[in-house]
């Protein structure tokens, strides 16, 4: 079956992994609905880039952590394309403390962005994959779905989450052509990783250009960040007949890092 002419809806795309899927998608005729933050130049000059491989390429801000947003979101996504056919559920932030100094309201954020806005999407955009008879829903895990680091309490049990409400989902809609799983990376080169690298430096008292190396890279096997296009190419066989029957999975694209 091809994709051509389907739908997808990404949360978070305006950046790293999530741009990244939605550059695999388009290149296959999937149309996109992009979705996060951004300089509104930048969101534009790629969402016109998606185009160019002539799909139809919407994007709305919505912030994951207003339901409401999320759901004129989904209602606008259905109707410019009828409806959204693959759900990649991607947006995240981090935040580096330990449990003690760790502040409440980056708690909030986290399990907002990270878990929440997951359970609100999916729960509006189920329906209409229903009644559409086909739908695959993929949640961006982490590797801190299925094992824990030090500082990083909101992120390990909002991804634990996401990886419990995904097995669930897949229980749910086993019956419906629906398929839901949960990809687990370790380490992918984008602005949230950077972004730790200082928080990193700090707590373990190293040079910040020492820290992916040293600290990131410490427990993978295969010592190489994971590339934004090989998730992409990984959610698009999620979402060909060939892995109809993969659902409620966990799926590490990590290294080896879980092998040890
Ligand atoms: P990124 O910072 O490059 O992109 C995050 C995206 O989420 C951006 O588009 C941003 O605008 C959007 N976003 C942030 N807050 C938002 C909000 N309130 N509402 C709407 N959108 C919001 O990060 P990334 O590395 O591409 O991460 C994407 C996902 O992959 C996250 O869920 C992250 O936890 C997960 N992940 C990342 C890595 C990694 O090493 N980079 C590893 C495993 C999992």
């Amino acid at each position: 079956m091809s994709l051509k002419g389907k739908t997808a809806l990404i949360t978070g795309s305006t950046s790293g992994i999530g741009l990244g899927i939605a550059k695999s998608f388009a290149q296959e005729g999937i149309n996109i609905v992009m979705n996060g933050f951004g300089d509104a130049n930048t969101v534009e000059r790629e969402r016109a880039t998606l185009e160019k491989h002539g799909i139809k390429a919407t994007y709305n801000p919505a912030d994951m952590t207003k339901p409401h947003e999320i759901t004129a979101l989904v209602e606008e996504a259905e109707d410019t394309f009828g409806s959204i056919d693959i759900l990649v559920n991607n947006a995240g932030i981090q935040h580096v403390s330990p449990i003690e100094d760790f502040p409440p309201e980056k708690w909030d954020a986290v399990i907002g962005i990270n878990l929440s806005s997951t359970f609100h999407t999916t729960r509006l955009a189920l329906p209409g994959m229903k009644k559409a008879g086909w739908g695959r829903i993929i949640n961006i895990g982490s590797i801190h779905s299925l094992v824990a680091s030090a500082n990083k309490a909101a992120y390990v049990a909002a991804k634990f989450g996401v990886l419990g409400m995904t097995k669930t989902v897949a229980l749910e809609t086993a019956q419906n052509n629906i398929t839901c799983n949960c990809i687990c990376p370790a380490y992918v080169n984008t602005p949230l990783v950077q972004g730790q690298v200082p928080a990193q430096a700090k707590a373990h008292n190293i040079p910040e250009d020492e820290v992916i190396e040293k600290i990131m890279l410490a427990p993978q096997p295969i010592k190489k960040l994971v590339q934004t296009q090989h998730l992409g190419e990984f959610c698009l066989f999620l979402c060909s007949d060939a892995a109809q029957n993969i659902t409620g999975a966990a799926l590490p694209i990590d290294g080896g890092w879980t092998a040890a």
